[in-house]
């Protein structure tokens, strides 16, 4: 059996993937369980942390390996990671996230900078970063960046076997969504091979992000009445942009008939309207944009408008501007 080139005191190599729904951290945490623990023979762990919605709430997930022999007494997340992998840069300044990092950490990250930005990015003390355009790959094999991660987190280890990896990919995408299994494969061979990874002495540069336990910040003395919204009208604030995996509607303003389907539709408002004149001179309700930043990239609305106005682009090549404004001229398409 290989063995594992770096272990805590407990006898474990400790990976933490970082990421939000809709991505495939969970099973991107299953498959590479089940290749370390299956298919190479160590023995181990795998579990994950996620919220209740689909698309946007923080998913982790935890893989531990350790010698067949060693038994496994601890099922606590993950404080300090061997391997980090970060599916979104969008998620960096999510709090405690690069927690517990230190000189012997891999961080990975999906990400189309080089090492040297994206440590000033994340203002990580030390390591080794790994990045990968995970979603550029995954836009063009149609797949999802969760098997361009793995794929690198395969070459960035030094020790996890590509082939068990593949094999797991295949058994759980399985017969039910076989027609995935090539574009992932072809996916994993891409992250495998196209990243870039550099070390960095701990310089100064920035301090270190040790794990600390916050503590019970609510007790009987200060804990609010249940069910009771102290904080109403909050999700106006929600950015969901980190939740899109690649794409966006854009909207042809000059084609579109304010008909209104596409507000039908959309799980998250994001549509803006005002009372106004339409093409035909009466007054109505007018679409002005989409507010990309509650659009989740769901795509609902492109399919149920009959007037062509809406439109999908890959969201790295689209202007700047459409996102600012919120809707396009056929010129900036
Ligand atoms: S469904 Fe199409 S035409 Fe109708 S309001 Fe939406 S974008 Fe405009
Ligand atoms: S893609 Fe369309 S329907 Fe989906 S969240 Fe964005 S605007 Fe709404």
């Amino acid at each position: 059996m290989t063995d594992l080139p770096i272990t805590n005191e407990m006898g474990f190599y400790e990976i933490r993937m970082e990421s939000i729904g809709g991505f495939g951290a969970n099973l991107a945490g299953k498959i590479l369980g089940e290749a370390g623990i299956l298919g190479m023979g160590f023995n181990g762990s795998n579990f994950s942390s996620y919220g209740s919605e689909k698309k946007g709430s923080p998913v982790k997930s935890f893989i531990r390996f350790c010698d067949a022999n060693t038994t496994v007494r601890v099922n606590s997340p993950v404080t300090e990671p061997h391997m980090l992998v970060i599916f979104l840069e969008t998620i960096l300044d999510t709090p405690g996230l690069l927690s517990g990092t230190g000189n012997d950490t891999i961080v990975i990250i999906n990400s189309a900078s080089s090492p040297s930005e994206a440590r000033d990015k994340m203002k990580l003390q030390c390591g080794t970063i790994v990045t990968v355009d995970a979603m550029k790959i995954a836009v063009e094999e149609k797949t999802r960046v969760n098997t361009a991660l793995l794929g690198t987190v395969a070459a960035a280890s030094g020790f996890i076997d590509p082939e068990s990896i593949k094999d797991y990919i295949r058994k759980n995408l399985g017969k039910k969504y076989s027609f995935l299994i090539e574009p992932n494969l072809k996916t994993f061979e891409r992250g495998l091979k196209e990243y870039q990874s550099q070390f960095f002495e701990d310089d100064g540069k920035y301090p270190a992000q040790p794990f600390k336990r916050d503590g019970q910040k609510l007790g009987y003395m200060n804990q609010p009445m249940g069910g009771v919204i102290l904080t109403p009208g909050t999700t106006i604030h929600k950015d969901l942009t980190a939740s899109r995996s690649g794409y966006i509607p854009v909207l042809l303003k000059d084609k579109c008939t304010s008909c209104g389907e596409c507000d039908i539709v959309c799980p998250d408002y994001c549509f803006d309207w005002s009372r106004g004149i339409d093409k035909k001179g009466r007054e109505g309700q007018i679409l002005n944009k989409i507010n990309y930043e509650h659009c989740k990239g769901c795509l609902r609305c492109i399919e149920i408008c009959k007037f062509n106005s809406l439109i999908s682009r890959v969201e790295y090549e689209t202007d700047n501007k459409v996102l600012e404004v919120g809707y396009s001229t056929s010129e900036l398409v």
